[in-house]
């Protein structure tokens, strides 16, 4: 019996068609950056009803039949992306931005057409070792030691989760862990305990230590908790420390904390997701001292770096904890030995087969060079203390964190309010801000206290759009007088 053929070419794209294909998209994009700085910055605010709306008319059964990619991408960019925060703006000062380097995307076309396996040496060992190389490069902006690691990870989360499995699997091999203690600051990242809980610790085994006045976790405040752990029977194994807090870009004393940990024989892990590339400057090296003697460290290149959302590294002094954590072959894996300094990336993370993420970070750094990344992070540290000192001077704003990078905090306040009173007032002030559609500020808790919080990572974001920041909430801050 013959086999029947499927119609040829069916799924292939002619060189033609491939390029026809790229054109279109292309000429979506680009008419789509350069209206960036115009975007609104919440496009789900206008008419939320709109925006879900759009989002329901995405629910739809699978296609059998296929469309004009034209009208897909028209659509999709025209129609759907609007309705959405424009994270890439300039003025999107919310959570932690890093605006996406267009650069980003085109190496993951190049990745994607090319569509190698990049994580086994022996399958691909030039890109491979670009894969390397970069983690190398992250390796030395921490300042570790020729014997470190890294790898690529798809952001922060996933890399503090990998670090618990490391430092887990480093100081108790295949020991039971129920009696051991997580250490964390009433500051760190909510990904942290959350992995925590995946690895498996329950949460009666992570401690919340409370910071002080500039949200830092003090070394005497470790200590002493792990002092009484001890006294109490159990086992502390490992410390998180913040290296920008997202609430306020809040340094812990991490050389302070170093001194515990090693004194202690605790596993430290610094997170430094939204801080770490600061260490390409001067002050953020100055704040940051002591980084590069944690056992493990959380980066974000999609925020720090300015790439496209899917980058995060994770890195370990001693390389070997990554391989003990997620070593592992099979029979069935490429064959042959690698050179003796090559690393398999799938040996020392817990994912295989997965995208060539090493080549997003390498074309924008091969292309400028680190002088542009180090000058644009130095100009967001001085923007910080730019709209600090101008916001300070406004009457009635309090300023509840000063930058130590380049995230503050502040908020409103009036005689006569109590914190229920004043929590209503800001949350006011943040909506007249927001309405405005030229910034984007995210709100946090800083203990009972509701603040508004600036920061400002954005590769787009400069004094102009700044100055109409503090100009915008002087504005909202006015038009809130009783
Ligand atoms: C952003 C962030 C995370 C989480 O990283 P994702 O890339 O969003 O998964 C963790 N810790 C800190 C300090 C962060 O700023």
């Amino acid at each position: 019996m013959a086999m029947k053929a499927p119609a040829a070419s069916e799924l292939e794209l002619s060189p033609d068609r491939f390029r026809e294909l790229v054109v279109i998209a292309l000429e979506q994009l680009t008419a789509h950056l350069a209206s960036v700085p115009d975007q609104p910055l919440d496009g789900t605010a206008e008419d939320p009803a709109a925006s879900a709306a759009v989002a329901r008319s995405l629910r739809e059964p699978l296609p059998e039949h296929g469309a004009d990619p034209r009208a897909l991408l028209a659509d999709l960019v025209g129609r759907v992306v609007p309705h959405s925060f424009t994270t890439v703006s300039p003025g999107f000062m919310a959570y932690v931005p890093g605006g996406g380097l267009p650069h980003a995307a085109v190496a993951d076309l190049v990745a994607d057409i090319v569509n190698r396996y990049v994580t086994v040496w022996r399958a691909a060992p030039g890109l491979a070792q670009i894969e390397a190389t970069v983690a190398r490069w992250l390796c030395d902006i921490v300042g570790y030691p020729a014997g470190a690691l890294g790898v690529l990870t798809t952001g922060g989360s996933l890399a503090n989760l990998s670090a618990i499995i490391a430092a887990r699997r480093a100081r108790l091999g295949d020991e039971d862990f129920r009696d051991t203690v997580i250490y964390l600051s009433d500051q760190t990242h909510h990904s942290v305990a959350k992995a925590a809980v995946q690895v498996g610790f329950a949460p009666r085994q992570i401690r919340d230590l409370a910071t002080d006045e500039r949200f830092q976790l003090r070394p005497e405040t470790l200590e002493r908790a792990v002092r009484e752990d001890r006294r109490a029977g159990r086992r502390p194994l490992l410390v998180v420390a913040s290296a920008g807090s997202t609430n306020t870009g809040a340094v812990d004393d991490l050389a302070g904390l170093a001194d515990v940990t090693a004194a202690e024989d605790l596993w430290l892990h610094v997170d430094a997701a939204y801080g770490g590339f600061f260490l390409l400057t001067a002050r953020g090296r100055a704040l940051m001292r002591g980084i590069e003697r944690a056992d493990s460290v959380t980066l974000d290149p999609h925020k720090g770096m300015f790439l496209p959302y899917g980058t995060g590294a994770v890195l370990a002094r001693e390389g070997a904890a990554l391989r003990r954590a997620f070593g592992g072959s099979a029979i069935y894996m490429p064959e042959g030995g690698r050179d003796a300094e090559a690393v398999d990336a799938s040996d020392i993370s817990p994912e295989l087969s997965r995208d060539f993420r090493g080549l997003r970070l390498w074309l924008p750094l091969k292309m400028h060079g680190a002088g542009p990344f180090r000058r644009q992070l130095d100009e967001k540290l001085d923007l910080a203390r730019w709209a600090a000192d101008a916001l300070r001077h406004v009457p009635g704003i309090e300023l509840v964190a000063e930058p130590q990078l380049s995230t503050l905090a502040f908020r409103l306040v009036r005689p006569g309010l109590d914190e229920a009173g004043r929590t209503r007032l800001n949350r006011a002030v943040l909506e007249r801000i927001n309405a405005r559609q030229r910034l984007l500020l995210s709100p946090t808790m800083l203990g009972d206290r509701f603040v508004i919080r600036i920061c400002i990572v954005s590769f787009r974001t400069h004094a102009d759009r700044v100055a109409e920041a503090v100009a915008i909430v002087r504005d909202a801050v006015r038009e809130s007088a009783p």
